[in-house]
């Protein structure tokens, strides 16, 4: 179903919306947040400097340090007490960053997300059991007022405890799972040792996951394994959170919310601007928000955008299935290899499961890369022969795809971490 009229505009239509909002923005960033006057007085632009979206290049990026430098409230365009709402990203180190939202942006939240839960599929005889952990972070609280405006009955489960978890599903006839898509592989898994049958045993029909990138072989392992539509949605914290794009029922990239959010996609090098089609990073100004607009924020995700028109009858872009961050992105003996090209060649092996360990080490001056992966089937261990066979048969196909060799071991089945939110699946102890 289609949520709202703003996802069929003419492409006229939806750049006349993007201009006047983003001078909007523009004048106010300007106005209230003197660390973006600062920026832009540097390079001697000001808001009315803007006069069409050509224009947007000229503005100065912001990167997730700008959000650092300034916490926790230093780009809130507005005071403290028209703020109803934070939430904050976990950073690896230090500070985390902080968001803040006002009453509006929290209606615009639920209504961006009520249009992606839509576009997925989701209507008022859904039961949604949302199995983000719910916090700081944003993923849940997003989701969650996001599918109720929808109408489907919400299950705030939150994530880990996964047998109580499988239960409630099937005792409330949870229609569409909110997760990970690790999570998913996880209670796939369980539900089978508990003897529930993920595909008869339950009644999911639907998954909207996001939290983390996944490549289409994965969607593919859950969509067998648990008898399900796979969608994924996409956000992040600093732009609004989950919301800011999402797959439709054709599968084949997600609409971005562009009458709220404007896409570039610029050399991650250069950082200049690369014409449409072409992949690289995926630039966002959100051009709806009050609390903490933010001007060309680098997401630092490898993407390309795609314009011609979907089948589903909307006419807002789309933005391809995420390949890498610009900082997953590993150099191994001067070759750049993203863990996604690791996934799409193991996960294409059928002997094995989808559960795997990326190693990165030196060896002298020489980077080394291991790969532990498991085992769909133990009957395999029982000969050296196939055993060799099958590893040869990974070390060969990764070769082809990423030109370096890598140590594959194979292991036996449920040995590797599991993981109840995004998997960390690549361990680099040359750092
Ligand atoms: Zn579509």
């Amino acid at each position: 179903m289609i949520w709202s009229k703003e996802e069929t505009l003419e492409r006229k239509n939806i750049e006349e919306i993007q201009l006047s909002r983003l001078k909007n923005t523009v004048n106010r960033i300007y106005d209230k947040v003197p660390y973006y006057k600062a920026k832009m007085d540097k390079i001697s632009i000001k808001p009315d400097d803007i006069t069409s979206l050509e224009d947007l290049k000229k503005l100065p990026f912001t990167v997730k340090d700008d959000l650092r430098a300034n916490y926790p409230f230093g780009l809130f365009t507005v005071p403290k007490k028209e703020i109803v709402r934070v939430h904050a990203s976990s950073g690896t180190t230090g500070k985390p960053t902080v968001v803040g939202y006002t009453k509006k942006d929290i209606n615009t939240w639920s209504e961006l997300i009520a249009r992606i839960v839509s576009m997925a599929g989701v209507d008022c005889t859904d039961v949604a059991q949302i199995a983000f952990g719910y916090g700081l972070f944003t993923g849940a609280f997003g989701l969650h007022y996001g599918l109720e405006k929808a109408g489907a009955m919400v299950v705030p489960t939150s994530s880990g405890n996964t047998e109580k978890q499988i239960m409630l599903m099937k005792d409330f006839g949870t229609t569409v799972l909110v997760s990970t898509p690790s999570y998913a592989l996880h209670i796939m898994e369980v539900a089978k040792k508990m003897g529930i049958d993920p595909i008869n045993g339950l009644d999911v029909r639907l998954g909207l996951f996001g939290g983390e990138g996944s490549t289409e072989a994965m969607r593919e392992q859950i969509q067998k394994g648990f008898g399900i539509l796979a969608t994924e949605n996409y956000g992040m914290s600093e732009l609004i959170g989950p919301g800011v794009a999402g797959e439709c029922e054709c599968l084949c990239g997600l609409h971005i919310n562009e009458d709220h959010f404007i896409p570039e996609i610029i050399d991650p090098n250069t950082g200049e601007v690369l014409p449409p089609g072409e992949k690289g990073e995926l630039v966002i100004t959100t051009i709806s928000k009050e609390a903490l607009p933010l001007i060309r924020y680098r997401t630092k995700d490898i993407t390309r955008l795609i314009y011609d028109k979907c089948k589903c009858g909307r006419t807002l872009v789309r933005m391809a299935k995420i390949e890498g961050r610009t900082d997953d992105m590993l150099i191994i003996r001067g070759v750049n290899v993203f863990p996604s090209q690791i996934e799409e060649v193991l996960l294409n092996t059928k002997e094995i499961g989808p559960h795997y360990e990326i190693i990165v080490s030196k060896n002298g001056y020489l980077d080394c890369m291991e790969i532990n992966v498991e085992l769909e089937d133990t009957r395999l261990l029982d000969s050296y022969a196939n055993l060799d066979n099958l590893q040869n048969k990974i070390k060969h196909n990764l070769k082809t795809v990423l030109g370096i060799d890598a140590k594959i071991n194979l292991v036996e089945p449920y040995t590797l971490k599991r993981f109840e939110g995004k998997a960390k699946r690549v361990i680099d102890n040359r750092k």
